[in-house]
């Protein structure tokens, strides 16, 4: 396989035959280039992002999640303003200069409440406060933009439409277009705007996951997640894949890398994370995340007592985990030459003649 990053043209074909190629060799070779072009547009710094669980009250019953609304074997929780300030300041002696309020779809998280909130971590720790709280309405969206949340978070999961309605069964049918015109608001009302997909979804087909890859591009998202699906024995979802596993993607966590660096070729300077799932999948795959395109990590700063009821899928490499400190991230950190970013990780949007420029240093 030979690939010339000057001419690449990424179209849908193009990323399938990358996605599905045989000849890994050389694809480990494309990871070293895209490696390159990720120092050259976002750095060897590699941002802290704190992610706080604040609430596994969810309205909602995506087929995937083990938190959703018709799982009744769950033991529900919703943090106290108390539990998430004394997990933000961990979370900075730690090395973040972010604070994700991650939770799913929960009525019982007030307008006012959330505001107060956001003041309140911004007020005391100066830091940049991503939410990622599922759908919410127009009005709760306007507030903590006001008060001054600077990210939000939402994934569509997959580009496929017909996909997209089995794995959210609850939705409308025009729930996939839907949530690309929240995404497009969302960016109007001045957040930066993150989404992401699963790989390896029953019925995900590597054409579809070539879609998706362009939607983000289309999208002009500020951060994309990736990571392997992982079945819950105890969803809809889960139930059927035991059984009969419909299967199209071989590999979903070298998939997931192959897409982390797809991301990074066709929209080099936005932020990716590594993902937790992708290190439950394979050990050590933070650090490949991280060498394959990622520049964000996303520490868990959750109480333990919640951490284990927030199963969105099984055996997360956090549960059992005490928290990380700002020493060994940096020595872990340091073991493939990068350091903890200093600052609160906005993204440096780069124009296109210099993007070209930089495709043709990156030559192969
Ligand atoms: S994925 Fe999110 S919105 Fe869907 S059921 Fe789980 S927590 Fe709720």
């Amino acid at each position: 396989m030979h690939v010339d990053l000057s001419s690449l043209r990424l179209e849908k074909d193009t990323l399938i035959n990358l996605l599905t190629s045989k000849d890994q060799e050389s694809f480990n070779y494309l990871y070293t280039k895209v490696d390159g072009l990720r120092k050259e547009f976002v750095g060897d710094q590699v941002h802290l992002r704190g992610l706080i669980e604040l609430t596994n009250h969810c309205r909602c019953r995506c087929a995937y999640c083990g938190i959703a609304s018709d799982n009744t074997a769950v033991t529900r929780y919703r943090m106290t303003k108390e539990e998430v300030m004394a997990s933000a300041k961990r979370a900075m002696e730690s090395g973040c200069k972010t604070v994700v309020l991650q939770g799913g779809e929960d009525p019982g998280i007030k307008k006012e409440w959330l505001a107060d909130m956001i003041k309140q971590l911004k007020k005391e720790f100066g830091c940049a406060v991503t939410l990622s709280l599922g759908e919410r309405s127009k009005d709760e969206l306007v507030a903590w933009k006001k008060a001054g949340a600077d990210r939000f978070l939402i994934r569509f999961e997959t580009s496929d439409p017909v996909l997209f309605r089995r794995l959210h069964p609850h939705h409308s049918e025009t729930q996939l277009e839907d949530r690309i015109t929240l995404l497009k608001s969302l960016r109007k009302m001045g957040f930066e705007i993150g989404s992401g997909v699963m790989i390896g979804l029953p019925g995900q087909t590597y054409e579809s996951i070539a879609d998706d890859i362009l939607l983000f591009q289309k999208l002009d998202l500020d951060m994309v997640g990736v990571g392997p699906y992982i079945p819950h024995p105890e969803t809809p979802m889960g139930r059927s894949y035991k059984e009969q596993p419909p299967i199209f993607v071989q590999d979903s966590v070298e998939t997931a890398y192959r897409v982390i660096a797809l991301i990074r070729l066709v929209c080099p300077d936005l932020n990716i994370p590594s993902t937790t799932s992708i290190e439950t999948s394979e050990e050590g795959g933070y650090l490949k995340g991280l060498q394959r395109g990622a520049n964000v990590i996303m520490p868990n700063f959750t109480p333990l007592q919640y951490r284990k009821l927030y199963e969105i899928y099984p055996d997360k490499t956090c549960v059992n985990q005490g928290e990380v400190s700002k020493k060994s991230l940096t020595k872990w950190l340091a073991s493939i030459g990068r350091t903890i970013s200093d600052s609160k990780g906005f993204r440096n949007k780069c124009s296109n003649d210099h993007r070209e420029s930089c495709r043709k240093r990156a030559k192969c």
